[in-house]
């Protein structure tokens, strides 16, 4: 049998994804360097498994393709994606096709497409969003490389995608490394809305004192409105789950120090480079790093005891929590707004014209961040009006003018109480620092021709001047 598509590496997404492409009635070989797996994959999956084609080579792997050969790799980022195309790459001949679809660098994806490309092959870097479930029935997926590279993927990526009222999450995003820069900041601003989210449920939790199955309540109450979303629903399922050993909450007994694998902090160091702040994002990737640090926060814990001045006056009446539900909306509107400023800057950097509406529409379904608040965003983009920034469209404006009174009073409360709130905290400021007229770096400016005779310009005349400062 003559397979539509390889998959190299079949650890929990590229099984999934081998499998969800089978499903969809296309030929799939798969290859893992512990070819058991391989055979296993096709076994195991009685019916579907007919459309498995097990390699215990990577000549026979290669040998099974149709030409032009698509192979897609699905290993862990970084030296064995280019070990594995190394491997790979002798075996396949002009015009075949190799797939990065982990989650890699954008910097890496743009140096392997020149590379590869030099060769005569060609290379797609794709971002795959949605975990193990989505790999199986349906991930988002965003696609960078030629875009004649993408017509011949496109037939297998539209069926295996998910469905968002019947469109396809799935496009071509832009050349080399468009499509993993979008995966980044998709998973940055996922950073942003779960440390949101946790910030919330630490008001809920020390604020207030409610308990975890009160919050699941609000929560999913919550996501039948505004703020309804893959993330806020699996807070509400999470908090209302048991440990069957002790019979406590689940979340009492997990341990509060976060992991993370990187995309967050290359989303922040991206939009360092180009100048945007995207400082809800940054927040959460600093959240994650001091909750690490689980020891120390308990020394320095035993140093500060009772600095807050007030209780803070959370309340768990009807009125608080919609301040809270409120808060955590405009909060959320202007992470979304960070990260669609970096995509935005980062497509005049690199000249890839990044459809902006197109990629709120694929993440509508599939991926992580998925939201009924992403075809607002759409909308937005869509509208003909000129979008600089989200903060700057006119739904926006209308949303986040009658919600930062709530997010003020939020952010006012958790400060006084000591409950901290760094994410929230950083969209209200960067609320009104983008939103003032007189910024304050004029004395940074003269600070810099101070020290430095980095001169400065004037608000009454052009060109560029340096002052005479009394030596200090
Ligand atoms: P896993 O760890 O589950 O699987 C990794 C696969 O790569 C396995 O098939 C493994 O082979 C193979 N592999 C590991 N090391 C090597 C090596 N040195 N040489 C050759 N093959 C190797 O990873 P995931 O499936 O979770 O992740 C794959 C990619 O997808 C990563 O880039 C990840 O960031 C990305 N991703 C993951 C998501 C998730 O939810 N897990 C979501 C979106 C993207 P073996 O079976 O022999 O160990």
């Amino acid at each position: 049998k003559t397979a539509d598509i390889g998959v190299v590496g079949l650890g929990t997404m590229g099984s999934n994804l081998a499998l969800n492409i089978a499903e969809k009635g296309f030929t799939v070989a798969v290859h893992n360097r512990t070819s058991a797996k391989s055979f296993a994959l096709r076994d195991d999956n009685p019916g579907i498994g007919d459309n498995v084609v097990p390699a215990a080579s990577l000549e026979d792997f290669v040998a099974s393709l149709k030409q032009p050969r698509l192979v897609l790799f699905m290993v862990p980022a970084g030296k064995i994606v280019d070990d594995e195309m190394a491997e790979i790459a002798p075996l396949l001949s002009p015009g075949d096709v190799m797939i990065d679809a982990g989650n890699a660098d954008f910097h890496d994806t743009v140096r392997r497409s020149k590379a590869v490309e030099e060769t005569g092959l060609q290379f797609v870097g794709m971002g795959v969003s949605g975990g193990e479930l989505g790999a199986r029935h349906g991930p988002s997926i965003m696609v960078g490389g030629a875009e004649a590279t993408y017509g011949l993927l496109s037939p297998i990526l539209t069926r295996i995608a998910a469905q968002y009222e019947g469109e396809p999450c799935v496009a071509w995003l832009g050349p080399d490394g468009a499509g993993h820069f979008v995966k980044t900041i998709h998973n940055g601003i996922e950073y942003a809305d779960m440390q949101m989210i946790a910030e919330i449920y630490g008001i809920m939790r020390d604020g207030i004192g409610l308990e975890p199955k009160a919050m699941a309540e609000i929560f999913a109450d919550w996501n039948t409105r505004g703020l309804s979303s893959y993330l806020i629903e699996i807070t509400a399922v999470t908090l209302a789950e048991t440990d069957p050993e002790t019979g406590r909450p689940m979340v009492d007994v997990i341990v509060d120090e976060a992991g993370q694998k990187g995309t967050g902090r290359w989303a922040v160091i991206e939009a360092q480079k180009l100048g945007v702040g995207a400082t809800t994002i940054e927040a959460a990737v600093s959240a994650r790093g001091v909750s690490s640090r689980r020891a120390e926060r308990a020394d320095a814990g035993a140093l500060y005891v009772d600095i807050a001045t007030e209780a803070g006056g959370f309340a768990g009446d009807a009125a608080s929590l919609t301040e809270l539900e409120e808060a955590l909306e405009t909060a959320k509107i202007i992470a979304y707004a960070q990260g669609y400023a970096t995509m935005a800057a980062a497509s005049d950097e690199f000249s890839w014209n990044l459809p902006l509406a197109e990629i709120a529409r694929i993440w509508r379904a599939g991926c992580i961040i998925r939201s009924r608040f992403l075809d607002d965003i759409a909308r937005a983009y869509d509208s003909g009006e000129t979008v600089v920034n989200l903060l700057q469209a006119k739904d926006f404006v209308t949303r986040v003018s009658a919600g930062q009174g709530a997010l003020r009073r939020v952010v006012a409360k958790a400060s006084l109480a000591g409950i901290p709130v760094p994410a929230l905290s950083a969209a209200l400021a960067y609320l009104d620092d983008y939103r003032r007229k007189r910024g304050t770096t004029d004395l940074t400016q003269a600070q810099r021709d101070l020290f430095g005779a980095h001169t400065f310009h004037r608000l009454d005349k052009d060109g560029v001047f340096h002052h005479q400062w009394p030596a200090v």
